[in-house]
């Protein structure tokens, strides 16, 4: 991976550079007065009863907790916002299996009260949209204590949390509920720049801090297929010719013109597609596809770090150590001790036999 750095009108996306977590560091922005640092993980899956295997989870989720345990210790983050999938089979699970789900949850990503974590909504958190019922809604909103249409404000930085299930466009309570509070959004948001605020619409409204919101969601916005996607945990050659099924594997057209339309936004972070990818929507809307921070999903798992202030960004991605390259120090390892063994055990042969 190269070192260019990206630039943009709003702000300086480092490309991602390949580093272990022991040689992250925070990506500097011109602003040096207490910025915003947060960090940007997706889809970790955490298995459930059903298709889950005890051994997949057990090494699978050791890893999850080591490498987020480490991170947050080394790294110190504000914020951490996981952008969906959560949970493997949390569209089906009962209401047993999604308790020990949860308490798993929180074991893996314990955090101290000097972190916020943010949890966004996935197909797998509460199926896709024909499986999405307000129950299995409901029962992710109280635990994860949001709602499916928010704007998170931090230091001047406004997070617009989007659940991308409900983008549907089909007129369904959800989805119409959601699509209702985005647009009364983005009319507050709108109110909130100088230029609009005087206008006689915007005296009763809601404002915000003054500056184009950042959208996360679980979603990529649209886009025909990854063949654009570079670096070396973008999709697979082999799986980035396949084309894109609307409000399956990315949002619909309109729903993804609706949200660029409506706020504008600086910077757009989803997930779902478990590869990484930077799009540029319109030539100057900025998305990046979060990969999957599973071993389970890919061998290299990653996160992103951003350094924000109120008019600029920087951003830059940490791998984990690859599964493959851990199974591979775990044998020869075992095949070390086995060998020394087996050396000390022939050494006290020949005492005796001495
Ligand atoms: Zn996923
Ligand atoms: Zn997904």
């Amino acid at each position: 991976m190269d070192n260019t750095t990206l630039r943009h009108n709003t702000g300086t996306m480092h490309r991602a550079r390949a580093k272990i977590i022991l040689q992250c560091s925070w990506p500097e922005i011109a602003e040096k007065r207490d910025p915003l640092r947060a960090l940007f993980l997706s889809d970790p899956h955490l298995l459930g009863a059903i298709s889950g295997h005890w051994f997949d989870k057990l090494r699978r989720e050791w890893q999850m907790e080591r490498s987020f345990q480490t991170a947050l210790l080394l790294l110190r983050p504000e914020m951490v916002f996981i952008l969906g999938d959560v949970f493997d089979e949390g569209k089906w699970s009962s209401t047993k299996d999604w308790e020990d789900d949860v308490r798993r949850f929180k074991q893996i990503f314990y955090h101290s009260s000097n972190t916020e974590l943010v949890v966004l909504i996935g197909n797998h958190d509460i199926g896709f949209h024909h499986e999405m019922t307000s129950y299995k809604l409901e029962r992710f909103e109280k635990i994860f204590n949001m709602t499916s249409a928010q704007i998170l404000t931090k230091r001047g930085v406004n997070f617009l949390l989007v659940n991308s299930v409900a983008l549907h466009g089909d007129h369904c309570p959800i989805c119409q509920s959601v699509e209702d509070k985005l647009y009364s959004f983005a009319q507050q948001l709108n109110c909130s720049t100088q230029s609009d605020a005087t206008r006689y619409h915007c005296r009763d409204i809601q404002t915000h801090a003054s500056t184009p919101p950042i959208i996360l969601q679980h979603y990529p916005l649209y886009r025909t297929s990854d063949v654009e996607c570079i670096g070396e945990d973008a999709a697979p050659l082999n799986e980035r010719y396949q084309l894109f099924q609307e409000r399956y594997d990315v949002l619909s057209q309109d729903a993804s013109k609706k949200l660029l339309w409506w706020f504008q936004p600086r910077l757009i972070l989803s997930g779902h597609t478990h590869s990484s990818c930077e799009v540029f929507h319109e030539n100057r809307f900025l998305e990046i596809s979060v990969p999957s921070f599973s071993w389970r999903n890919r061998n290299n798992p990653s996160f992103i770090l951003g350094t924000f202030s109120t008019s600029d960004f920087a951003l830059s991605k940490c791998f984990l150590p690859e599964e493959s390259t851990i199974i591979a120090v775990y044998c020869s390892s075992a095949v070390v001790i086995v060998l020394i063994i087996l050396v000390h055990l022939c050494l006290l042969g020949k005492k005796k036999s001495l």
